[in-house]
């Protein structure tokens, strides 16, 4: 990406749960992209908007580090992102632009279902599977409990099953997922959707009439949706 360019550039998740309706948001806005399924920028025909294809997780960092513009990311995402560079001194602050009506989920603590649950105490010294080990820390420690993580980069439900952990920390949407594997949501960590995100440094004055056209038809689009 060309940090000089006067395109504004827009990261989205290249392929999973946002993208889809990342995609339609941005065109329903009246942004016009071909895209191809091998390319990881997509330029609109239209305006002066390239859209950046990558996974989820990689797009806080890169609207923190400034080398995008824009972000279209869950808040799960953009929360773990935050505390882990929080933590590791990187640079973490970005604008919260507006809350998108798309992408709800939660990130929930879930037991076996032969376990006795009375509590967040009672996983006291026990070891937790999860993606997300910075927002579940960050949940346990305003809660005085001190438990193992064991960090996983998926398949966190088939953890305690296969020995590896007494409960996990997952995202959850319908619960057929727990449910299938035994499990029973306990604790609600974090409540998320997407939100749209701009980098911390202003934007040039060409880049932010974009946005300021861009900002009050994504109101447009969600209102209408209601
Ligand atoms: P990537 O390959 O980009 O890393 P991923 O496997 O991490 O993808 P997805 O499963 O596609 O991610 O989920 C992306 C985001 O969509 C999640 O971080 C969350 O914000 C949101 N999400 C998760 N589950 C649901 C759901 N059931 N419905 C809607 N949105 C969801
Ligand atoms: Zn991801």
């Amino acid at each position: 990406v060309d940090k000089n360019s006067q395109r504004l550039t827009i990261a989205i998740q290249k392929s999973g749960r946002l993208s889809k309706e990342s995609i339609a948001l941005l065109q329903a806005c009246g942004f016009k992209f071909s895209l191809h399924e091998a390319r990881l920028l997509a330029h609109s025909s239209n305006q002066s908007v390239d859209l950046l294809r990558v996974r989820d997780d990689d797009i806080p960092g890169l609207v923190m580090d400034g080398v995008v513009d824009l972000g279209l990311v869950g808040e799960n995402v953009l929360e773990e992102v935050r505390l882990e560079r929080q933590a590791t001194q990187l640079a973490c602050k970005v604008q919260r632009l507006r809350a998108l009506d798309f992408g709800q989920c939660r990130l929930s603590i879930a037991v076996p279902k032969e376990e006795a649950y009375g509590g967040i105490q009672d996983l006291d010294g026990k070891r937790i599977a999860t993606t997300y080990p910075y927002l579940l820390q960050n949940y346990l420690q305003q809660r005085g409990v001190s438990a193992n993580n064991a960090i996983l980069t998926g398949s966190v439900e088939v953890a305690p099953r296969a020995g590896l952990a007494d409960a996990i920390c997952d995202l959850v949407s319908t619960g057929a997922t727990l449910e299938a594997n035994g499990l029973v949501e306990k604790e609600v960590i974090f409540r998320s959707q997407a939100q749209l995100i701009q980098r911390p440094e202003p934007l040039s004055a060409a880049k932010q009439a974009i946005v300021d056209q861009l900002l009050p038809r994504i109101d447009g689009v969600q209102m209408a949706r209601e």
